[in-house]
């Protein structure tokens, strides 16, 4: 089974979701940048002040912040490693792959209109970053998280509005990563489409 795992595809396709399964199942460590940032912002830290306004405008934060902030993780993290959301940016990917090799490149293919109804009804834990979806994975009480019982919110930047600008974004930016890896012979592509069990027997098989 493969040791490093970098997650693409855009924001909805699933990668939180099936990170999470596989850490689970498998004992992987998931280190996911929107998940860090998301905490930096909420303890007011100057990343997390800097990073704010691009989060929610749906832009990137800038290349120089998240590397700097990944390569303290990564060189910290022990055994094997899902990398949720990093690298975004063929910049990124280069100072990713001057740390460690990639075995793989995890792409999770998923059309507009389907992500655009998962993220804003997608509902998240702000204590144990658990994700749910208010139709296909509703939590079994109703705005409370299952896995630790925190209250459940929406997200600043899962509104329709900033949604369509973190799908641009993810054109421009990240989806360049998609050649960058198969040139590198490191890609495999999942669709992430059917019920997240679905969806998870395909990702189990892709990284074998
Ligand atoms: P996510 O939770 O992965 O959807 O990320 C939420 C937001 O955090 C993104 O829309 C970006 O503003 C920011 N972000 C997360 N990861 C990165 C990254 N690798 N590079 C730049 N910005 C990022």
């Amino acid at each position: 089974m493969k040791s490093t795992i970098v997650l693409l595809g855009p924001p909805g396709s699933g990668k939180g979701t099936q990170g999470e399964k596989l850490c689970s199942e498998f004992g992987y460590v998931k280190l996911s940048t929107g998940d860090m940032l998301r905490e930096a912002v909420k303890n007011g830290t100057e990343l997390g002040k800097k990073a704010k306004e691009y989060m929610d405008a749906g832009a990137l934060v800038p290349n120089d912040l998240i590397i700097g902030m990944m390569k303290e993780k990564i060189a910290a993290a022990d055994g094997k490693v899902i990398l949720d959301g990093f690298p975004r940016t063929i910049e990124q990917a280069d100072a990713l792959g001057e740390q460690m090799d990639v075995d793989i490149a995890l792409n999770l293919d998923v059309d507009d209109g389907e992500l655009v109804k998962r993220i804003t009804m997608r509902r998240s834990c702000p204590s144990c970053n658990a994700v749910y979806h208010l139709l296909y994975n509703a939590p079994k009480n109703e705005g409370v998280c299952d896995k630790c019982g925190a209250k459940l919110y929406q997200r600043d930047d899962d509104t329709e509005e900033t949604v369509l600008n973190r799908l641009k974004t993810y054109r421009e930016k990240t989806m360049p990563l998609i050649g960058y890896y198969e040139g590198k012979g490191k890609l495999v592509t999942v669709e992430g489409v059917g019920s997240i069990d679905e969806i998870f027997e395909k990702v189990k098989k892709a990284i074998q």
